[in-house]
């Protein structure tokens, strides 16, 4: 199994790598710049030799990089829509610049009209976005969301609709986050909850195409759609339920990253000990 975190760029790209290594990671996800800005100007050609030179002496794999928060390709309004897909567009083309193996994205929000519209307008910019580029290995995933407000992919069959659409225009598949799927509604924290969801996600996405699981904890309730991620064991899924999410034998070869808070120094590497913990790996 393969278990990993969310880790820094501050001071250098290379730096995600080096402290990934260091906490004793097997794969990591990382932002290639600002998850709240608009800036467009890449990494330097020499500032991705090195996260490249670094990334091949670590042996970490994959490499995930998480897009920018402010991107929405399911927006309705012409100049959102406009500045998301060019954002997307430098996002791809940073992580294939990196050699990343997947770039994970949020589907958007809806804001005005249907929900259906707004799974058509989130798959056509990511068409529209990928259009002519060469992505080498990158593999897009789609993320499923909390269902905040007019956010799409609450659901598994809004996540697998957007990756039917796009599918044959570029890779894609999905990251399942476990403090996503719990404030959305699906109930991980029983192990009958686990069953019923685990075949859910199977007839709808298909656990082939899940690549990456971001596994966090929830600070809020079951079914609240609001999401606020908590230390694995620490939240309302509880560390009972992530033992059996870590030590089921249909998750097993999908690597587990945690997105999880860091209150104090040292909390990722306390949360990846926790999760080998509980998965008996450790
Ligand atoms: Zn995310
Ligand atoms: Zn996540």
């Amino acid at each position: 199994m393969k278990f990993g975190v969310h880790t820094s760029i501050a001071g250098g790209l290379e730096n995600a790598v080096s402290h990934a290594k260091r906490i004793g990671c097997d794969t990591f996800q990382m932002f290639s710049a600002n998850p709240r800005g608009w800036r467009f100007a890449g990494p330097k050609p020499e500032a991705i030799e090195r996260f490249r030179a670094a990334r091949a002496k670590s042996r970490l794999s994959p490499v995930v990089v998480h897009s920018n928060y402010l991107i929405n390709l399911a927006s309705s309004d012409a100049r959102i829509r406009s500045a998301s897909i060019e954002a997307f567009r430098r996002e791809l083309e940073r992580a294939r610049a990196l050699g990343a193996d997947f770039l994970v994205t949020h589907p958007g929000s809806a804001r005005d009209g249907g929900r259906q519209e707004a799974i058509e307008r989130c798959a056509s910019a990511l068409r529209e976005a990928a259009h002519g580029l060469k992505l080498d290995r990158l593999t897009i995933l789609i993320e499923n969301t909390a269902g905040q407000g007019s956010v799409i992919g609450r659901t598994f069959e809004e996540v697998a609709a957007i990756i039917a659409a796009v599918r044959h225009h570029l890779p894609a598949g999905a990251c399942i986050d476990t403090a996503h799927c719990f404030e959305a509604g699906y109930p991980l924290d029983t192990a009958e909850g686990l069953r019923e969801t685990l075949k859910h996600l199977d007839r709808t996405i298909g656990l082939a195409n899940v690549r990456v699981i971001h596994a966090n904890d929830s600070k809020t309730r079951f079914a609240s759609h609001s999401d606020r991620h908590e230390h694995i064991g620490r939240g309302f899924i509880g560390k009972e339920a992530f033992g059996r999410i870590l030590r089921h034998p249909k998750l097993a070869r999908i690597p587990f990253i945690c997105e999880t808070p860091i209150d104090r120094p040292g909390d990722d590497k306390r949360n990846l000990t926790m999760m080998r913990k509980l998965a008996g790996k450790s």
